[in-house]
C-alpha cells in the first residue's frame, strides 16, 4: 500500500484546524498509519527543506517551518502521494481549487498550510526523516 508524509504546518496548527485537515484526509479514503505533533529545530527544517537551499524564499521558509509546532502524518492508500497532491491545492493558495485544503485554510503561499511529499521515492524518504519503523502501523 502506498504511503506519504503530510505536514500540517505551523499556521494550520495555530489556527486549531489540525482535526478538519485529518478528516479530510480520511474523508478520501486515506489511513493515517502514525501521526505526532513535534516542534522542528532550525536545523531539522533545513535539512527536510535542503532542496530548496539555493532558493530565494528558503530562509524565509525556514523560518517559518520553525515558528511553532507542526503535525507530522503518514497517510496510506491507493495513490496516496498523488491523493494528497490533490487534497492539498496549489502552493499558492491564490490559486488553489475550491475546496482544497490551501483554498480553505491557507493564507498565502509561505503560510499555505500543508506539506505533502511530491513523489512515491520522495515520501519513502520524508517519512523515515520523521518516524521510526515502529510508530508507523
Ligand atoms: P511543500 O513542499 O511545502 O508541500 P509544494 O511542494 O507545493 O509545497 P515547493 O515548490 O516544494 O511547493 O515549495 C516548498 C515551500 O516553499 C512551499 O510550500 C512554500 O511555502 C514555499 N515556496 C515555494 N515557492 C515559493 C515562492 N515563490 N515564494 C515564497 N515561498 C515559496
Ligand atoms: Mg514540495
Amino acid at each position: 500500500m502506498e504511503q506519504t508524509l503530510s505536514i500540517i504546518k505551523p499556521d494550520a496548527v495555530a489556527k486549531n484546524v489540525v482535526g478538519k485537515i485529518l478528516s479530510r484526509f480520511e474523508d478520501a479514503g486515506l489511513r493515517i498509519a502514525a501521526t505526532k505533533k513535534i516542534q522542528l529545530s532550525q536545523a531539522d527544517a533545513e535539512a527536510f527543506y535542503a532542496i530548496h537551499a539555493e532558493r530565494p524564499f528558503f530562509k524565509d521558509l525556514v523560518e517559518f517551518m520553525i515558528s511553532g509546532p507542526v503535525v507530522v502524518t503518514v497517510l496510506e492508500g491507493d495513490s496516496a502521494m498523488s491523493k494528497n497532491r490533490d487534497l492539498m491545492g496549489a502552493t499558492n493558495p491564490a490559486e488553489a481549487e475550491a475546496g482544497t485544503i490551501r483554498a480553505d485554510f491557507a493564507e498565502s503561499i509561505d503560510a499555505n498550510a500543508v506539506h505533502g511529499s511530491d513523489s512515491v521515492e520522495n515520501a519513502v524518504n520524508e517519512i523515515s526523516f520523521f518516524f521510526a519503523q515502529r510508530e508507523i502501523n
